[in-house]
């Protein structure tokens, strides 16, 4: 019986590939609302980590596939990216206001109970807005992005938006803008000026934003930035 090494090289890396590589997004750290699937009811192959021996495999499992980047995640969590940063070739990050943390927002009212409760029901609305606003701009700022800036040979980024809304669903399109400055700006020129970006990894060769609403927003994208759109991709955990 012919032995796996004695295969030639170019089918055993096609194996590598059939075997290692998924057609939906790994997520490694699902959020709180994203249930791991079934995998076999979804019809979707399990990629065989098990056979993650040598490099070459893990090469192609990390550079084959397209990685969601956990955004609300204690910074614990995410350490297990370090050191393989540059194994990431396709990444996506997904932004949803969901990832708040609602509890934060409740602590910071009762440490600040005297204006909480001095404050009418307008300003206690505005106050509970903004924090949250801050909390997942926070979130989009040191996690998501500190990540993705450290993978510095990806080669596609997409953003997906759909699940972007400020916690009262009134400024969707002011939080994209911000988005520019928090965020795009590591991987996109920057539509005023045309400078490139800093940090941006030489290697990345796309970027897309999936989940636009609204023409508003489409213009902002798609016109002003001059990024791509790309369909929603429903991922896998
Ligand atoms: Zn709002």
């Amino acid at each position: 019986m012919i032995n796996f090494m004695d295969l030639p090289r170019e089918i055993r890396d096609r194996i590598y590939k059939l075997l290692l590589t998924v057609d939906a997004e790994i997520i490694t750290h699902p959020t709180w609302f994203e249930e791991p699937t079934d995998f076999e009811a979804e019809g979707v192959t399990r990629p065989a980590v098990a056979l993650l021996s040598v490099n070459k495999q893990i090469i192609v499992l990390y550079g084959n596939n397209t990685w969601r980047i956990p955004v609300d995640h204690d910074i614990r969590d995410l350490e297990s990216y370090q050191g393989h940063e540059h194994l990431f070739r396709h990444i996506t990050v997904h932004l949803d206001r969901r990832d708040t943390d609602v509890e934060d927002t409740r602590d910071r009212i009762e440490e600040n109970y005297t204006q909480w409760a001095s404050s009418t029901m307008e300003e206690r609305m505005k106050l509970v807005h903004n924090d949250r606003l801050n909390s997942l701009r926070e979130l989009v700022y040191c996690r998501a992005l500190t990540i993705a800036a450290n993978m510095r040979l990806i080669r596609s980024l997409v953003l997906v938006l759909d699940g972007l809304y400020c916690p009262s669903e009134c400024c969707r399109l002011d939080l994209i803008k911000d988005l520019y400055e928090d965020f795009l700006c590591v991987f996109i020129p920057n539509p005023q000026t045309g400078l490139g970006p800093e940090r941006c990894p030489q290697s990345l060769k796309e970027v897309r934003v999936a989940g636009l609403k609204s023409q508003a927003e489409k213009d902002l994208v798609y016109g002003e930035w001059g990024v791509k759109g790309a369909a929603v991709e429903q991922g896998t955990a």
